[in-house]
C-alpha cells in the first residue's frame, strides 16, 4: 500500500508532467472511485476544462492544484496509481478514470482493487494546523473546502515545523504501542506499515514500547528515524511490493533496501539476528529482537546512570 514516500513520488512525477496542462474531457469507468462531488457524471462535467497549477501531497493524498483555485484529490489506498501515458498508449482495462489532457496525453488512474478514492474540493484550509479537539466532517456543507477532508490529519513528518520537541508533546499521555500510534494518521500523516517497521528499527526501539515510555534521547532517535526512512523512499522512488508504480508506470527501488520489512528470518543488518515478525493491531511487525529489546530490558538499561 503506497505510503509517503510513494505518494510523494506519484505527486512530483504528476508536478513535472502535468503541471500547466489542461483536462479536456474525464472518463469515470467505475463510479465509485468518485467520493466527490456525486454523481460521477458532476465530477466529469466541473473538471472538464479545468487546468492544473501544480500537484502536492497532503498524507498519502495527492492534491491536484486546479488553476482556480480548486482541488482535486486521489487517495491511492491499495492498489491505486496515476499514470501518466503518452497519446495512442494501448488502453488499461484497470483504469477507473482517465483524465484526457488537450495536448492527447491521459492521466489515467488504474486501480485493480477499487479502493482508491477521488473528491473535488474547494480550495483552502489546508495550511492549518489540525484541530485538537476532532471536528466532524458535515456532509450538509458540501462542497465542503479541501481542508476539511485533512482535518483528522496529524502534522505531516516531513514538515519543517515537525520537531523532536513537537513528537515529544504528542507523544505524551500516550499509552498506546509504538507500533499502532505511528500507524493512526491523526497522529502523524503519511507513515504505514512499512516506513513504521523500518524506523523503530533505525531507532532500535522495540514496537510494542507504551509511547509515553521514551526516554528524550529516545524521542529524538525515533524523529529521526521516521525522517530519513521517509526521504530515502523518496529518493528511491518509493517501495514496490506489489502494485505501486511512479506516475511513469514503473516500480520504485526502495523495497530492497529495507531493513526489516519483509525480512523475516532473514539476518538483521546491524547485529545478524534473525529478524522477527509479529502481530500489532492486526499489522504484521518486523523487527529484531537483539537491536529492538522489550521494554522490560529497555527500561531497566534505561534507569541504570
Ligand atoms: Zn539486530
Amino acid at each position: 500500500m503506497p505510503e509517503l514516500p510513494e505518494v510523494e513520488t506519484v505527486a512530483r512525477d504528476l508536478q513535472r508532467w502535468v503541471a500547466g496542462a489542461t483536462i479536456a474531457g474525464v472518463a469515470v469507468h467505475w463510479e465509485r472511485t468518485i467520493a466527490h462531488p456525486q454523481p460521477a457524471e458532476r465530477f466529469a462535467v466541473e473538471l472538464r476544462g479545468a487546468s492544473i497549477a501544480r500537484v502536492g501531497r497532503r498524507a498519502k493524498t495527492v492534491l491536484v492544484h486546479l488553476v482556480d483555485g480548486r482541488v482535486m484529490t486521489v487517495a491511492l489506498r491499495m492498489t491505486g496509481a496515476l499514470i501518466v501515458a503518452r497519446p495512442g498508449a494501448p488502453e488499461d482495462p484497470y483504469a477507473r478514470v482517465v483524465f484526457t489532457l488537450e495536448d492527447g496525453r491521459q492521466i489515467r488512474y488504474r486501480d485493480v482493487r477499487k479502493f482508491g478514492r477521488i473528491g473535488l474540493f474547494a480550495g483552502g484550509g489546508l495550511r492549518r494546523r489540525p484541530v485538537a479537539r476532532r471536528r466532524r466532517v458535515g456532509e450538509r456543507a458540501a462542497p465542503y473546502r479541501v481542508g476539511d477532508v485533512f482535518a483528522r490529519h496529524g502534522p505531516e513528518p516531513l514538515a519543517r515545523g515537525f520537531s523532536a520537541a513537537r513528537l515529544q508533546q504528542r507523544l505524551a499521555g500516550r499509552s498506546a504501542r509504538l507500533k499502532s500510534l505511528l500507524l493512526d494518521q491523526s497522529f502523524i500523516a503519511g507513515v504505514g506499515n512499512i516506513y513504521a517497521d523500518e524506523a523503530l528499527w533505525i531507532a532500535r526501539l522495540n514496537p510494542l514500547r507504551g509511547a509515553d515510555t521514551l526516554t528524550p534521547d529516545e524521542v529524538r532517535r525515533l524523529h529521526r528515524a521516521v525522517r530519513k526512512v521517509l526521504r530515502e523512499g523518496i529518493q528511491n522512488r518509493g517501495a514496490s511490493f506489489s502494485d505501486y508504480v511512479g506516475a511513469d508506470g514503473e516500480p520504485g527501488a526502495n523495497a530492497e533496501r529495507l531493513a526489516v520489512y519483509q525480512r523475516t528470518g532473514a539476518p538483521c543488518l546491524r547485529c545478524g539476528r534473525p529478524i522477527a515478525r509479529i502481530v500489532v493491531g492486526q499489522r504484521s511487525t518486523h523487527f529484531c529482537p537483539r537491536c529492538q529489546p522489550a521494554a522490560a530490558l529497555l527500561s531497566t538499561a534505561a534507569s541504570a546512570p
